[in-house]
């Protein structure tokens, strides 16, 4: 559950001399934490964007839960992975409550369940549903705007989570205070994550292992984090 699989997956923009992603084989195994680390340019993104369905691989293969991305449609695949992104992508214009809701909304729950779930993906952040569900995202610290983009992305539950830098923005105390709670939270919860900083230590800190992607936009090195300082 929550695995993820790219077979010789490549990936090249239209007017692109070199790939983004160049043949790219690698397995996501369901309930670790995959960071993906490289230079600015290496592909980590487009490697989020393709998991994420949001681009389709020029060649190769991505399979989530089981099948085809290509195969699944895009609310089906919202079940599957939750995304998180560097400025948390919350709508200024909507409340905490709704942002959150989201995908549920998508999913066309009814409004009582997705009150309630809201309030649950409050507490588990740490932020009070009382205080905060109402808010607009303005009215929120960078650091909770993130708590509420990981709360977004878990509305579903899905068995896995895409996030790309969700922490890069902030400062180093509110930074390592949200590494803590995804740690906590990963404890809690058996999330596969997939997980791109372009931050040795912050690597070093949450993965189970680390895809090195040179600037090539190959994986480098896949291993543990105890086999790279061996290295
Ligand atoms: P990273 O996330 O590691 O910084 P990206 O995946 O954003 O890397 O980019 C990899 C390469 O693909 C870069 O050379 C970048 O300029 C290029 N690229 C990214 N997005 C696009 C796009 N939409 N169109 C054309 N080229 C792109
Ligand atoms: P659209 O292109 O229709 O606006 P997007 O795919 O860009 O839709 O996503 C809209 C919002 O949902 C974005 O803010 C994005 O961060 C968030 N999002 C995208 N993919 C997922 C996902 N798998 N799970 C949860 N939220 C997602």
């Amino acid at each position: 559950r929550g695995g993820i699989r790219l077979i010789n997956v490549t990936k090249r923009y239209p007017g692109q001399g070199t790939p983004a992603v160049d043949d790219v084989t690698m397995t996501i195994r369901g309930g670790e934490i995959v960071v993906l680390l490289g230079p600015s340019g290496s592909g980590k993104t487009t490697m989020m964007r393709l998991i994420n369905r949001l681009i389709e691989p020029t060649s190769g293969k991505i399979i989530v839960a089981g099948q085809d991305a290509m195969g699944l449609d895009p609310t089906e695949l919202r079940r599957h992975i939750g995304y998180v992104i560097q400025n948390a992508g919350l709508f200024p214009h909507m409340t905490v409550a709704t942002n959150v809701g989201l995908v549920p909304q998508m999913l066309k729950w009814d409004k009582k369940r997705i009150a309630a779930r809201v309030d649950e993906l409050l507490e588990l952040v740490d932020l009070d549903p009382a205080e905060y569900r109402g808010r607009y995202p303005r009215e929120l610290s960078g650091g909770q705007q993130q708590r509420i983009g990981v709360a977004r992305a878990l509305a579903a539950d899905p068995p896995a989570m895409l996030m790309d830098e969700p922490f890069g923005a902030l400062d180093p105390i509110t930074r390592g205070n949200l590494q803590d709670s995804l740690l906590r939270l990963q404890d809690e919860l058996g999330k596969t994550i997939v997980f791109v900083t372009h931050d040795i230590d912050e690597a070093l800190k949450l993965g189970d292992r680390i895809a090195i992607l040179d600037k090539g936009s190959r994986v480098a090195q896949y291993a543990t984090p105890q086999e790279i300082l061996l290295n």
